[in-house]
């Protein structure tokens, strides 16, 4: 029997209502003839809701340390997985849920934003073969210090897709309140395109940019394990009627890119320069507290650095080193980009700052690369130069 990975976003399971019917999809894939493994994310904005109970217990000026966080967060997914396995089992199923650690997801020693090592996925392999349908907590895993971890914000895709190529899985299903990619945020973007293909390495590029549609580190592990992504919408009914009745992405590697172009906006966006003597001060400093950085320019005098803060849970301690190495720091920006297919020489680049100009909105920079243009702007101006840019490259 084909293994099936599913993944269920915050949205999918919102409340119990939505649990109960998310527990009838799987029973009715299961029934189907395949064997499951369905990975879930914490019950809406729960994960929101717990990193302000946190903020609020350290006080203000303070910041709550990173593994108390991990600690705290971990929670959400758990509640989740245990109502789905109830629900299930009601059903007449037999189901069992575990977290991230007794799935077997080791991780590096980055609290908050922590790298998966390695699957060990034996406890998993032993429950299918006894015909039981596993869920799985989302985000999370166990340090080789045994020290409980999260994956980054969003990172219950990456939870998926690791299990999916572990498990030698057929396909890694990812089921949102979206019925796949788009050309843009559907949210912000009218007339944003539906995507039916997209390839890994152009989505790669988008998430990295910011497209929170799925995670960046997610889409990394389907690359280097080819595994096919399905994004579609949990409200489909994909297990009744299948292909017929429903849109969704197919995002894998053979798919060819050619021609595509999409948009895709970081918010919580800062922007470093350093004097070029704080260099190596810096770039430790960013792989001890585990900085994610986009764009990183090094000149003779300077380096400057865009940084978001998606992960930087502690930005008031790290402010506070980066300007005791000289750093100036501008706050509030958002990284717009366009992504895709023939982005590369000057005409491309030329039309990207024309399209923002022509609403008004002035850039801190622009950097170009093959597969991707990237400009700084005021956070405000997020959205309409989203809707510019897609004007400009994709309608
Ligand atoms: P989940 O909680 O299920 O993981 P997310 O909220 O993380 O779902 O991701 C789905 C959201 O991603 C959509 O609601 C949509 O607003 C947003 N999104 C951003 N960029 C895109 C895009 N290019 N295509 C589709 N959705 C996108
Ligand atoms: N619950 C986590 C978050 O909100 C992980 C996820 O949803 O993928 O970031
Ligand atoms: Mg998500």
């Amino acid at each position: 029997m084909p293994i099936i990975v599913q993944k269920y976003g915050g949205s999918s399971v919102a409340d119990v209502t939505k649990i109960r019917q998310v527990a009838e999809k799987v029973v009715a894939s299961k029934r189907q003839g395949n064997q499951l493994v369905v990975v879930v994310s914490a019950m809406g904005k729960t994960t929101d809701g717990l990193v302000r109970l946190a903020e609020e217990a350290a006080g203000a000026g303070k910041e709550a340390p990173r593994r108390e966080l991990d600690m705290l967060l971990t929670t959400g997914e758990r509640v989740s997985m245990s109502l789905l396995s109830i629900a299930i089992t009601s059903l007449g199923e037999e189901a069992i849920s575990f977290t991230g650690s007794q799935s077997g997801i080791l991780t590096n020693d980055r609290h908050f934003d922590a790298r998966i090592i390695e699957v060990r996925p034996y406890r998993i392999e032993d429950e299918l073969a006894r015909g039981r349908i596993v869920i799985v907590a989302g985000y999370q895993g166990m340090s080789y210090k045994r020290e409980i971890t999260t994956l980054g914000r969003g990172g219950s895709d990456t939870t998926a897709v690791a299990m999916a190529a572990a498990l030698n899985a057929e396909r890694c299903e990812i089921y949102s309140d979206v019925d796949g990619i788009y050309s843009g945020d559907p949210r912000v973007v009218d007339g944003a395109r539906h995507l039916p293909e997209i390839g890994l390495g152009m989505l790669q590029e988008m998430s990295e940019a910011g497209a929170k549609v799925l995670n960046a580190q997610a889409v990394g592990w389907a690359r280097s394990a080819k595994i096919a992504i399905h994004a579609r919408r949990t409200s489909d009914d994909w297990a009744r009627h299948g292909a017929d009745e429903a849109r969704q992405t197919v995002a894998s590697e053979g798919c060819d890119t050619k021609g595509m172009r999409a948009v895709a906006g970081f918010d919580r966006v800062v922007s470093l320069t350093l004097p070029s003597q704080a260099r190596d001060a810096f770039s430790i400093y960013a792989a001890t507290a585990g900085l994610g950085v986009i764009d990183y320019a090094s000149y003779a005098e300077s380096v400057r650095v865009t940084l978001p803060l998606l992960n930087v849970p502690n930005w008031n301690e790290v402010r506070e080193y980066l300007r005791s190495i000289g750093a100036q720091i501008r706050e509030g920006l958002a990284l717009v980009s366009v992504v895709g297919d023939g982005l590369n020489g000057g005409e491309a680049i030329r039309n990207f700052d024309d399209a923002i100009r022509a609403v008004g909105v002035k850039r801190l920079q622009t950097t170009a690369g093959p597969l991707r243009i990237g400009a700084l702007v005021a956070g405000e101006d997020l959205t309409l130069t989203q809707r510019a840019l897609h004007d400009a490259f994709v309608k």
